[in-house]
């Protein structure tokens, strides 16, 4: 790293810091006014003491020596206050500032488009938004205000013993720079350490969040082991990293240690031959190895605390990365959607995902009128979810538009849109809370009586009464504790309380019993009451109410129209599917 790449990783922090810093002026103000006042009083102390040494040389009368001692004292204690309230106010600050770039960093994530999401796993965002911002706050509360107070500290040093006698300034500074030339020059080598020091850990915590949610998966089947020989694959990385950076930290934190030896010596050997000539005083010499004791112990605390300057040059690399990372699905649109349910038309949509050469969705072309359902079948890896995905945005399509209510989607506002439409998947995402909670998404203002009404109008009424403690039944998080079944009656109520004027249902009934199933059916009957629903399913019994058929066979249309009337229809595939009595394994009817 050049002297121009620490400028710009500089300027990069106060790119990002920058903004948070500036909306709490105040504590950043109380801040500096309180190191300059920490830095008076370091420099003061010595200043005291060669007083009460040179006063007691002098054979003074003791009141003048208890009066220099009270001194001291008075002071030493309004140091402790002054360093207490340093760190409290520091500590403040910069939690505040990151804890809101944490805040901004997580709702940025939260609006980049689905390809983003596809490539990021959640370990390797979590270590982005709390393990690279924990990096600032240390950086900035530990490791920068040290900086500025040790780095003022050092020149105010300096300039008391220019002042006191030229010859001793010259020879501290002359070590001190020295010092610096040399840290100066070992720092690249570090900051090279600690990158890949972060790049072993998001890579190990992004290991093992996805297996320990993919736990239920992994130990049925024996790869219990296997996974753990990986996860010490990894550790063993992060440890090799992690060791290599801190021995490379030792060397060059061991670097002022030599040099303060030589100002030492050179002190030693000026003051003796002063002394002797009789040009200083007894106090003086105390000062001077004062002062330079305190800069060696000063300079020893910067280089120590200088991996958290490498850690958080590395951690800004990787926000400001982030951060530079822009939504592909621009957010411009400023339409209204029309109230109430809403049509649905795909006007000849192909989609290609953006790593691919072949479109997944090929000129797909339908309209469904308010108020109908639609039956999405078609076998797996057909293009249903995809399909899904284009009417929330959650990808664009590649040619062709999607209408909602007549409109393109990408006329409208992102929260409008979404906010206009329910769906439920296979995944039901459940939370570690109570069932209201689960309802309402942590939302405290919906009340209990409509979360209750819900339940009812869905026909969960009975399910619900079976709940040991009703509303305030705590669910566990991931859904353990409950079957899928149960987690998708939940699901289904919380879409219900949205109250979307569009339904989408992506095999969400795939895996339940006969009896939930039926409970489910009811359920599904009265949520799509009034609204344009999508239902994507495997089994035809699913789609058994659905007004219209849409047959997807590798991402084309391959039938598409009235329920009724390709049930009845002996050339039509739906018909053939149906009169065979076929669930998933007669697809190789199509083939036909
Ligand atoms: P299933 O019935 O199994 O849910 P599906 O009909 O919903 O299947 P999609 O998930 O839409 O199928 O996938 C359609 C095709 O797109 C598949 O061939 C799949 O491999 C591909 N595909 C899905 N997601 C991506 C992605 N992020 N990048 C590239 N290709 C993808
Ligand atoms: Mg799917």
């Amino acid at each position: 790293m050049t002297v121009n790449d620490q400028d710009n990783s500089l300027m990069a922090l106060w790119g990002i810091l920058g903004p948070y810093l500036r909306r709490q002026r105040s504590r950043v103000v109380a801040l500096a006014g309180l190191v300059i006042a920490g830095i008076a009083i370091y420099l003061i102390n010595p200043l005291i003491i060669r007083r009460f040494i040179d006063q007691a040389e002098a054979g003074r009368p003791v009141a003048t020596l208890l009066g220099a001692a009270g001194l001291y004292l008075a002071i030493a204690i309004v140091q402790q206050g002054v360093i207490v309230l340093t760190a409290w106010v520091g500590e403040r600050a910069s939690w505040s500032a990151t804890n809101a770039l944490r805040a901004d960093l997580a709702l940025h994530c939260l609006r980049l488009d689905m390809s983003f999401h596809k490539q990021k796993t959640p370990g390797e965002l979590i270590e982005r938004i709390d393990g690279d911002v924990n990096a600032l706050g240390v950086f900035l509360s530990d490791f920068f205000l040290q900086l500025v107070s040790n780095l003022l500290l050092v020149l105010g040093i300096l300039a008391v013993l220019w002042w006191e006698d030229w010859r001793f300034g010259l020879i501290v500074t002359l070590v001190v720079a020295l010092a610096a030339v040399y840290v100066q020059r070992l720092r690249p080598l570090s900051t090279r350490r600690w990158a890949r020091v972060r790049a072993a850990s998001a890579s190990f915590y992004s290991f093992l969040e996805e297996r320990v949610s993919g736990r239920e998966d992994l130990l049925p089947n024996g790869a219990a082991l296997y996974t753990l020989r990986q996860m010490q694959r990894r550790l063993r990385a992060l440890f090799l990293a992690w060791r290599s950076a801190e021995i490379v930290n030792a060397a060059i934190v061991s670097t002022p240690n030599l040099s303060f030896g030589l100002a030492m010596a050179g002190a030693y050997a000026l003051g003796d031959s002063l002394f002797a000539d009789g040009a200083v005083t007894l106090g003086t010499i105390y000062l001077v190895f004062s002062y330079v004791d305190l800069i060696n112990d000063r300079s020893w605390r910067l280089v120590d605390e200088i991996h958290h300057l490498q850690e958080s040059q590395a951690s800004i690399g990787h926000i400001a990365e982030l951060l530079r990372q822009r939504s592909r699905l621009a957010d411009a649109g400023a339409g209204d959607l029309p109230a109430g349910p809403l049509t649905l038309a795909f006007d000849d949509v192909t989609f290609q995902y953006e790593d691919d050469t072949t479109p997944v969705l090929h000129d797909i072309r339908f309209t469904l009128p308010a108020g109908s359902v639609l039956g999405l079948l078609g076998r797996t890896g057909s293009g249903k979810s995809t399909l899904i995905g284009l009417i929330f945005r959650l990808t664009e399509a590649t040619a062709g538009r999607v209408r909602l209510g007549g409109m393109d989607v990408r006329d409208v506002p992102l929260r409008a849109l979404r906010g206009r439409i329910g769906m439920v998947t296979q995944q039901v995402q459940l939370f570690g809370a109570s069932l209201r909670d689960n309802l309402t998404l942590f939302d405290p203002d919906v009340p209990d009586e409509r979360l209750i009404a819900a339940l009812n109008e869905l026909g969960l009424d009975s399910w619900f009464a079976g709940l040991p403690q009703g509303l305030d039944t705590p669910l566990q998080p991931g859904g353990s504790g409950l079957s899928a079944g149960e987690a998708q009656l939940i699901a289904f109520a919380r879409v219900f309380l949205r109250d979307p004027d569009l339904v989408i249902l992506d095999e969400a009934s795939s895996r339940l019993d006969p009896a939930t199933e039926q409970l489910l059916e009811r359920a599904v009957t009265r949520l799509l009451a009034g609204r344009t629903a999508v239902i994507i399913a495997h089994r035809l019994a699913t789609v058994e109410h659905a007004d219209q058929i849409l047959l997807l066979e590798q991402g084309r249309v391959l039938e598409q129209g009235e329920r009724a009337r390709l049930a009845a229809d002996s050339a039509s595939a739906y018909g053939q599917l149906l009169r065979a009595g076929a669930g998933l394994a007669d697809w190789e009817l199509l083939d036909a």
